[in-house]
């Protein structure tokens, strides 16, 4: 299962506190309750990533909750770079960015995320001739 509003999620996910227990473990809050926190583990293999959660969205087999996104997240800021969720490869593909795929339970109902670099722009000389073009 894949959400519909994969964008308006991301959004959410991004007010979300997150707190890192160890490797591949996070505690995320909850959106609907204020009291509760969900678990999330994560692991990557290659481009792929599987990830799991103790929400009522991914126990009933769905994938890509606000939680999920929210570590993700939170695991891409430690390394300067910032993620988008989408749900085509072609969306993805378009952004011209890193490409990864977070699996769902079954191989098509995965999503794909681009992740991009977030530290402030360093001077990268072939950036800069494209940008301004020498005057022929
Ligand atoms: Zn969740």
């Amino acid at each position: 299962m894949k959400p519909k509003n994969i964008k308006d999620l991301q959004t959410q996910s991004r007010k979300l506190r997150v707190r890192r227990v160890d490797r591949d473990t996070l505690v995320v809050e909850s959106t609907s309750n204020q009291l509760a926190h969900h678990v999330v583990t994560i692991s990557f293999q290659d481009d792929q990533i599987h990830a799991r959660c103790t929400c009522p969205w991914a126990i009933h087999r769905g994938i890509a909750c606000s939680h999920v996104m929210a570590a993700l997240e939170y695991l891409a800021r430690q390394k300067g770079r910032k993620l988008s969720f989408w749900l085509t490869e072609q969306d993805a593909q378009r952004q011209r960015q890193r490409v990864l795929y977070l699996r769902g339970e079954r191989p098509e109902e995965g999503v794909w995320i681009t992740s991009r670099n977030d530290r402030p722009p360093q001077r990268d000389p072939r950036r800069a001739t494209a940008q301004h073009p020498q005057i022929h």
